[in-house]
């Protein structure tokens, strides 16, 4: 109704695209497209689609930029033009370059850089359509491009937001949810080390409703963890199947 502003949760406790207070979006991923990449993924999470590659370990150029002691691993969130309904910059924005640090900061202690020192390893995240909550599905896309690299690795990275819509805590926001909604919280987590290593707020939230979207983002991690092991799993299925029909 005109002035009023529309429900993006029913009295079901449906949202409007279909999905329950807990639920995530249809995701989608892929390891190993890319042919002239060391390692590459792609994810679909709802509308999202998102690409990743990795290049590396290899020398670092300008050698004086090179660490004594590790690799220097250095990422690219990048936004393609056509990623959002209005012509974006194809020139890295301030946004673009704050996430590019916050997303490697959180695939960093996954990653043995000391095995490496001198060398770069290159992430390149290229959003090519976006629809909210890019940054978690570029870390959790970034995570499995470095395993399918064949860099050694102490865990997956698995990310996840959470927020509060409606005055009610939901999972994975998309676009509509996340402009519309009151907050939102992305973390980024190590599975098997039980590490938070990404944890943002953006508007308001309770010390309690806060507690609340921290557990459930890990949740959604969780879920998230398990389709990228699901993932690798279907790409080393499918190359030692191909292998013995040779
Ligand atoms: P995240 O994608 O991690 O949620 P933000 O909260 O900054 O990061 O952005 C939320 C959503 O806003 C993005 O996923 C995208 O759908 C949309 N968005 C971001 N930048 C732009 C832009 N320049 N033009 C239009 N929409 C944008």
């Amino acid at each position: 109704m005109y002035g009023k502003t529309p429900k993006l949760i029913d009295e079901k406790d449906i949202r409007i695209d279909g999905r329950g207070l807990n639920d995530l979006r249809p995701v989608k991923l892929e390891v190993g497209i890319l042919e002239n990449a060391n390692g590459s993924a792609y994810i679909e999470q709802g509308k999202n689609k998102i690409l990743a590659a990795v290049y590396g370990p290899k020398e670092l150029h300008p050698k004086h930029m090179a660490l004594p002691d590790r690799a220097s691993l250095q990422c690219r969130y990048h936004m393609a033009p056509f990623s959002v309904d209005e012509r974006k910059s194809p020139a890295p924005s301030r946004r673009e370059i704050e996430l590019s640090k916050v997303i490697r900061e959180a695939l960093e202690p996954s990653v043995f850089l000391e095995n490496y020192p001198r060398t770069s390893i290159s992430v390149f995240i290229e959003v090519l359509q976006a629809d909210g909550g890019t940054r978690c599905a570029g870390i959790t896309v970034a995570s499995l491009a470095l395993a399918d690299a064949g860099v050694p690795m102490r865990d997956l990275t698995s990310a996840c937001a959470s927020g509060k819509v409606d005055g009610r805590l939901v999972l994975d926001l998309n676009d509509i949810e996340d402009k519309a909604g009151e907050a939102d919280v992305p973390v980024a987590w190590m599975p098997n080390l039980n590490a938070v290593t990404l944890l943002q707020m953006d508007g308001q939230l309770t010390l309690d409703e806060f507690n609340q979207a921290v557990n459930m983002s890990i949740e959604g991690c969780k879920q998230i963890y398990g389709l990228q092991k699901e993932a690798l799993r279907t790409k080393y299925t499918t190359a030692k199947e191909e292998v013995e029909e040779q």
